[in-house]
């Protein structure tokens, strides 16, 4: 596992955990798409029915990429810290989720 993996997973944002089924939240799906989940995202609080709730996400690989690509896109371009030369930690940990194959 690349070692900026839960730093990048901290920066993917979820579907609102209100309107998610029960396997999407409680992590045996996938929080996405509801497949088969296989990376750990990072943990969340939701409110879900007038409750604050913590719960861990999880995703499929297809959608982690997916989700990392659509972030880092968005980061390069509102990014204050990013310049030509020089990335912010975020986008170092968001690259390599995004780009390459692990
Ligand atoms: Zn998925
Ligand atoms: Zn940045």
């Amino acid at each position: 596992m690349h070692p900026g993996f839960v730093r990048a997973a901290e920066l993917l944002p979820t579907p609102k955990a209100a309107g998610l089924p029960a396997e999407r939240l409680a992590g045996t799906r996938c929080v996405w798409c509801g497949g088969a989940a296989t990376d750990a995202l990072s943990a969340r609080l939701s409110v879900v029915k007038g409750e604050l709730v913590r719960w861990k996400p999880r995703s499929c690989l297809p959608c982690l990429r997916r989700e990392a690509k659509r972030v880092y896109g968005i980061h390069i371009t509102v990014c204050a810290r990013c310049t030509h030369r020089d990335y912010c930690p975020d986008n170092k940990a968001l690259y390599p989720l995004a780009l390459e194959c692990r």
